[in-house]
Order: C-alpha cells, then structure tokens, then sequence
C-alpha cells in the first residue's frame, strides 16, 4: 500500500510517499509530485516512519493519580475524562472560567487547533488557550498585523525560483528549513547572479553559503535594517509611486532612520559600513527581493520592531506583492500555520478574527451558538500561564503534544509552577516528554499516521494527512480526545462530531468571507489535488490550486487598504550583560534534532550528527577563562546553570556563545536544560519571549 502525506516536523511541509509492507514495515520518501519539496527530504523527513515504529515509549493507556504523592495508575477513558471534566467543574464553579486553560502546540492538526479553541473560548467562556507557536513566530504574527492589516505570509515557495536577492536574517535554513534551503542553492547554482546575504551573529552553514555574511552583534537587527533602509533611500531605491499610493508613514519612517549615520549603525552592529552598502545596493537593485526570517528576530524582547524594520524594507522600495519579492516568515512547527488560522492564540479567533473585537465576537458566537459570550479580553499567554500557575491564579492546566518542561523559558520556574499547579492533564504520544511526570491525568494520543486531518505549511499550502496505521493501545485521535471531553462537559450538542471531516467542514464555514477563505475546501478536494493555498474561494475549485501570492493588486488588509510603514526605534530591551555576567547566550536548533527530541530522540541515526549538548564559545573568550575543547563548563545565569561541554570555534562572536535547545534537565548526571539559563522577559505586544538573548558566565566546571 502507498499513501501520500505530509512529514510532522517543520513549516516547509513536504510531502511524503509512506509505503506499507505486508509484513507491516514501513518506508518512507520525498514525494515527488508535491509541489513544496519536489521529491528531496531531510534527514529528519527520511527517517520519520522510525518515530512511528519503534513503540518502546508510547503512551498506550490512560492513566490518573489519586493523589499527589501516588503513581500514576491505568483508567479507563471514561473514568480519566469524566474526572478531568468533574476537577475542570469544580474550578470554574468556584473560581471562574478563567481558572482553568489549554496549552497546545503547533505540531496539533488543524482539526484538533479549532475544537479546542471552540471548546475553551466558545464553551467554557475563556480565552485561556495558548500555544508553543508562541515561542515562534507570535512577533510575525503582530508584525504582519501592524504592518499588511492581517496575519498573512504574501509569498510561496515558487517565489525562491523568481527571486535574485535573499536576504536571511536570524534563521539557518540550512539546517532548520533544509528543502527551502536546497531550493535557493539550486537557484543560485542555475544563476549565478543570485545573492544571498546572511545576518547572524553565528557563522552558520547558512551564513557559510552566503554570499555576504553579517555576523551582527546580538540585539542589533532594527539598527542594521534601519541603516539599509537609510541607504535604500538616499540612493535612490525608493518606489515613489508605491510609497505614494498604497503606503503610510513614510515621513516618519525616513525620519527615524536618518538618526544614525551608516557607519554609527556599523559600530553598533560590530560589521563593517561597506558591508551595509553591499546588502542595501544589492537589495536596492534586485528584481526579486525574498526576506526569510525565524527566531532570530521573533524571539526577542523587541522582536515585533524587528519584523516591522525587516517589512519596511518591502515597503519603501515595494518589492511586495509581485513575482520573488515579498517578506516570508517561516513557521518552525508544521501547523503553526494552521493554528493561527483558527484562532489558537490567546487573542485571536478564527479565520483571523479577534477577541477583543466584538463584531468578530459576535461573528464566531453567531456560528457556534454556544451557552456562553466569548470572553472580550485577551487570555494568558503561554509564559503568563506558567506564572499564574504558581501564583495559584490558574487552578488547571491541560498540555496538548509540547513539552514545556524543557522548551519553555526560565525552565526551573516552570517546573516549579507545574509542581505547584493543582491539576495537570498532559495528552502526548511518548513518555519521552519530560512534562509527563508531573501530571495527574496522561491521555495517550495517536501519532502521525495514526489519525487524519490537515496542516497548513509556512506558504499557506494546506496539506490532507491520511490515517494509515490504527494506534497502539488504547490511543485515540487528539481531536477524538476534546471531542469525547467536551461531551463529558455537558456540551455535547455542539460536539457531537463522528470524524475529523465534519470538524474541518465546520471550520471551512466560519471562514466565509474573510481573507482566508477556504468555504470550497474539503477533504474529498484535498485528496484530488493534493495541497491547496488559502485563501481558495468557490471559483478556486476549477482549478484546485488557491492563491499563490497576497496583494497582487497592492490592496492590504488594513481598513485604508493601504500598507503601513512604522518607524521603529533601534533600541533593545534585552537582558542586561555585567561584570558578573558579561556574556550573552543565544539558544537554537541543531540539524537533526527536532524540538525536545520526542521524537528525533527515537531515531539513532540522527544523534550521530550531534550527540550530546554543548556550549560553541570563541576561543578568547575561553582562553581568558582557562576553557579547553571538550572541556565539561559550567555556565551560570540569574535564574540557572548548565553543565555542557565546551566547544571552541570562532562561528560565534567573541562576546557571544550558542548552546542547542532540544536536551532536556538530566543526562549522564549533568545538567543539560539550555532553558534553565533563559529568562522570560517577553515582547511586550507579542508575548514571545527572548531566547536568544541571557546574560551569562562560562568557566570551567570542579566537582564540588
Ligand atoms: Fe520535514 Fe521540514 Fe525536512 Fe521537509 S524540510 S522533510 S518538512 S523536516
């Protein structure tokens, strides 16, 4: 048997041909029809049927403790839901709505996204539903809002093949978003014309494919952007006539800029002014302008002024909206997409609408007819649910597929807080998932293959995923799950779904008429022509493609239809460096890893290319602090320590040094949590928090 689907891991979202042995062994590869990967996978993509193999560590049962103190014990599903329903009861009973919240993740299917978000914010009457996209691209999403009207990436992937300049800032494809990747090196092998300018503090394999690499000091991304966009304008690379008729602000926007020379930016950056004028020249002078961009200016304390200086830099010279030019947010989950679609933002409603906007209340209550008003203020956001769990100002908590344990910021008070929480249901595939041990209720859910639905990649391109394999034990689909519980909640009328089509129906209609219409999308549509990009209204049927690209016409979403360029100050908020901590860490992913290796961590294979934690620190930096290569140091911050070995290389700035985020707290009895260090300062309109910024001091580690 061969099936076609899509792999689980990041936003590129390639397809993948998945065939079955009668013997029930599995192969997988690159799927040669789909139009984002063209047939090429990863090295996480080609080994992805071992995560469905190997069931050493799957959750197979549902299980409970009576009692804090007590082990987890097998139930019944029954039994498991109908006490999370009565606990979840109580506490909205005695405390309110807003006592209890769901934390999700960008790895949910769409299905499963929108009955949550319909369950909490339509149902239970809160808008407490946050997600570890949060951690992503939750600055994208603002920036995108203030700046095109609406959360909407204008480009696709065939943008690569029309594009001459690629300006990639904070992101390493290479390794994270390897296809896309692959795609622009063979664009710039067919054409050798093609630029690729790379800003990064790190020397990464990106950085190293570049054609020009800013290896700019941590922090100093809008006074770079702000510097080009200067150079932009006085040399004559403005769109006047774009600027005049579908922009706002650019006075202003001209204003900010021109407060710093070239060279005042080039100091502050750490680089050269004449590789300013190299990037602005080319940038100036491309037909096609692609900015790429992901945590580098997402995690950040100011990581919306960061999006907003990267957008302005389309929008003064309108390199938007046409063939190769555009600015494109790549998502790092494989539904982070889908869940912004449906409103699984703690602002946000579906189709883009939002919680504090009350015809779009009204709107989405109209459709679900639920008992309850939707809550018009904002809920907790992913970090403030973790504070407010140890505050006791959040009773109960229930984390859908994310590991928080390891991949939230300040590490050691989020476990505290789950420690503290009073109840904790946790619905995930592995045991592998460190956030496991501190639940009172495990709902073992269904893995990739095991369920169906849909995805949305970082193009907009929805993906139908089929179910190929029943689960192990007594796993059910997570959409199943909410479904099952909401019933138990006495909302059964309004969850009495039989499958996960009738719930992507329903989500298709409350899409009527916005901008991410996809009213003709159904799954029989889906699996005729494989993928679709929203928004795909009724005529898109005859075709079965959607849309490629956003404002081709030059209109925006904003209510004046016309773009806004914000000027944005150069400043950073950032944890303070001192004499106690004068280094700055910055945390990220490494090749074959994926997240909190749930599921990497399966796979041998992929622990070959990097097999154990480390901390990258420039060798002066490590000579002054008597650091050897391989040395085991201990790196201490405000909040934590880690005890990772030491790896000399100047791919880091002096100043700067990089550990992987993926490991969790205990390995080979040393500490190992990238996030015991990192804080949860947050940017104040997106709430993602800055990960790529700690104040920290390396030395080398004594036993005590
Ligand atoms: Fe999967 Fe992303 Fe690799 Fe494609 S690039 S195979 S979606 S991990």
């Amino acid at each position: 048997m061969t099936h076609q689907t899509t792999c689980c891991y990041c936003g590129v979202g390639c397809g993948i041909v998945v065939k079955q042995e009668p013997n029930g062994r599995l192969t997988v590869e690159g799927d040669k029809e789909h139009p984002s990967n063209r047939g090429m996978l990863c090295s996480k993509g080609m080994n992805l049927h071992y995560t469905v193999m190997d069931g050493s560590d799957r959750l197979l049962y549902p299980q409970m403790r009576f009692g804090r103190s007590m082990p987890l014990q097998r139930v019944g599903w029954d039994t498991a839901l109908e006490r999370t329903a009565a606990i979840f009861k109580t506490f909205i009973q005695k405390y309110g709505p807003d006592s209890v919240a769901f934390y999700v993740s960008g790895q949910c299917l769409t299905e499963e996204y929108y009955l949550v978000n319909k369950l909490i914010k339509g149902f239970i009457g809160s808008n407490n539903i946050d997600t570890n996209s949060r951690l992503c691209m939750s600055s994208a999403v603002v920036g995108y809002k203030l700046s095109l009207g609406e959360d909407s990436v204008p480009v696709c992937y065939d943008d690569i093949e029309e594009a001459d300049v690629f300006f990639v800032q904070g992101a390493n494809p290479a390794w994270c978003h390897p296809i896309l990747w692959r795609r622009i090196e063979a664009h710039k092998t067919a054409n050798p014309h093609v630029k690729i300018i790379c800003v990064d503090p790190r020397r990464t394999d990106t950085a190293r494919s570049s054609d020009l690499h800013l290896p700019i000091r941590p922090g100093t991304d809008i006074v770079l952007n702000n510097a080009i966009g200067r150079l932009l304008i006085e040399n004559g690379f403005v769109d006047a006539d774009f600027v005049l008729d579908h922009t706002d602000g650019f006075a202003a926007y001209r204003e900010q800029v021109m407060q710093r020379t070239v060279e005042e930016a080039a100091d502050l950056c750490g680089v050269e002014a004449e590789a300013i004028q190299q990037a602005a020249a080319w940038i100036g002078r491309a037909n096609g302008f692609l900015s790429l961009w992901t945590m580098g200016l997402n995690q950040s304390v100011v990581g919306v002024n960061k999006n907003l200086s990267l957008i302005n830099l389309h929008l003064i010279t309108g390199k938007i909206g046409t063939p190769g030019n555009g600015p494109f947010s790549l998502t790092g989950q494989p539904n982070a997409m889908g869940g912004r679609e449906v409103g699984g933002l703690a602002t946000s409603l579906p189709a883009h609408r939002e919680v504090t906007n009350a015809t779009h209340r009204a709107e989405v209550e109209a459709f679900w007819q639920g008992p309850v008003n939707i809550a018009p203020k904002p809920g907790l956001t992913a970090t403030e649910m973790f504070e407010a769990l140890a505050k006791d100002e959040l009773k109960a908590i229930w984390i859908i597929n994310t590991n928080p344990m390891v991949s939230m910021p300040d590490a050691n008070a989020v476990e505290k807080a789950l420690k503290k929480a009073r109840f904790v249901v946790v619905q995930d595939v592995s045991s592998r998932a460190d956030t496991v041990a501190f639940a009172d209720v495990v709902l073992p859910a269904a893995a990739w293959l095991e369920k169906e639905g849909t995805m949305t990649n970082a193009e907009r391109r929805i993906s139908y995923l089929p179910k190929v394999l029943d689960a192990p034990g007594e796993a059910l689909p997570d959409a199943e799950i909410i479904w099952r519980f909401a019933q138990k909640m006495g909302f059964g009328e309004s969850f009495n779904y039989t499958c996960a089509s009738e719930v992507y129906q329903e989500y298709t209609r409350i899409t009527a008429g916005t901008n991410i219409d996809v009213t003709g999308v159904s799954y029989e549509l889906l699996k005729k022509h494989r993928t679709v990009q929203w928004p795909f209204p009724e005529q898109s049927k005859e075709n079965g493609v959607g849309t490629k690209r956003l404002f081709a016409d030059h209109r925006f979403y904003t209510a004046n239809g016309r773009a806004q360029i914000h000027a944005v100050p150069d400043g950073n908020a950032s944890e303070p460096t001192d004499e106690d901590f004068p280094l700055v860490l910055t945390t990220g992913r490494i090749r074959d890893q994926w997240h909190t290796m749930t599921k990497t961590g399966r796979v041998a294979k992929l622990g070959q290319h990097i097999p154990e934690p480390l901390l990258q620190i420039h060798p002066n930096d490590a000579r002054i602090r008597g650091i050897r290569e391989g040395q085991l140091v201990l790196v201490q911050g405000r909040r934590g320590e880690v005890r990772v070995k030491a790896q000399l290389t100047e791919d880091v700035r002096p100043g700067l040094c990089f550990m992987p985020m993926h490991w969790g707290k205990i390995l080979n009895n040393n500490q190992v949590r990238a996030n015991n260090l990192t804080n949860a300062l947050v940017d104040p309109r997106s709430k993602e928090p800055d990960f790529k910024f700690t104040a920290v001091e390396v030395k080398p580690y004594r036993k005590p």
